[in-house]
């Protein structure tokens, strides 16, 4: 079943034209408990990964502040996305790839106790026998193995929260305010970037944006998808919750009830207290280098 998310309950474009040139697309992924096969679409799901390639690990410094130390030097990498070029329309892959794969190591890295992102752009075609992943490592973070979800893409239109300048953000604080005051929308929660996992648009920050530059050649990089731990919260659900998981009672709690509450977090991932994992990347380069950041509440 696509998802769908509702149209905006007012014209951005129309109300703040400040805002125009800052419009862009977003991919929401809208994960949910499923079986993919390593041939679809998916977060958490099993990579059509060459049998003659190894299984991606790490054997990075882990942190001990968080959870067990692995008790192998090399931990098996997860997966966490996996996206077909049909799936993701306007998303740029590199040129002769149809297949966009994600993986994390889920042990806990940095002071902030992040996940460790790689990225890999494949043909499918050229993917002979399929290799079986390994299951997680034994002491792996649970909150970091994302739970096996089909996808059901969706292209939305988003306009910059967190990303937006500073002297637009005072050139339209007070039509912000008698916005809300008059109808109840909130600028930053319900009108500019979609929650949850997406492709492209801008990152769903929980705190102040740290936007990287490329470290090879210092443009700054390209944002290509946001792991967030909620698809919504207490305020964004008023309008980004799609149609087709809304319960049918108006007025019941989307929280406990279904189908809207297994939307919520359907991959079982928890980032530190509610936050987000973004990967960058840098157009420019070869290869397509990546950066990330992480934050939380
Ligand atoms: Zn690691
Ligand atoms: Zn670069």
């Amino acid at each position: 079943m696509a998802r769908h998310t509702p149209p905006r309950p007012v014209d951005v474009g129309e109300l703040f034209p400040e805002l125009k040139p800052w419009r862009t697309t977003a991919i929401r992924l809208h994960p949910r408990s499923g079986a993919p096969s390593a041939h679809d679409s998916s977060v958490g799901g099993p990579l059509l990964w060459p049998a003659d390639e190894p299984w991606p690990s790490c054997s990075g410094e882990h942190s001990p502040d968080y959870d067990d130390d692995p008790d192998e030097d090399e931990v098996p990498l997860v997966p966490v996305v996996q996206v077909r070029r049909a799936d993701a329309p306007g998303l740029p892959f590199p040129e002769g790839r149809d297949l966009l794969q994600v993986l994390w190591c889920p042990y806990v890295h940095g002071e902030a106790g992040s996940p460790l992102p790689r990225v890999h752009w494949r043909s499918a075609d050229d993917v002979g026998d399929v290799r079986t992943g390994p299951p997680p490592d034994d002491s792996a973070l649970e909150d970091h193995v994302p739970d096996p979800c089909a996808v059901h893409p969706e292209t939305v239109t988003e306009y910059p929260g967190w990303d937006l300048p500073e002297e637009l953000k005072d050139a339209l604080k007070e039509r912000f305010e008698r916005l809300e005051d008059e109808q109840g929308w909130e600028y930053m929660s319900h009108l500019a970037e979609a929650p949850g996992i997406k492709l492209g648009g801008y990152p769903s920050w929980t705190q102040d944006p740290d936007w990287p530059d490329c470290q090879a050649c210092g443009r700054r990089t390209e944002h290509l998808l946001t792991v967030a731990s909620w698809e919504f919260d207490g305020g964004s659900w008023h309008t980004w919750l799609p149609v087709e998981d809304r319960p049918a009672d108006p007025d019941a709690d989307v929280f406990t009830t279904e189908p809207a509450s297994s939307a919520q977090d359907a991959a079982g991932v928890m980032l530190g207290d509610v936050g987000g994992l973004y990967i960058f990347e840098c157009r420019a380069c070869p290869g397509r280098p990546i950066e990330y950041r992480f934050d939380c509440s």
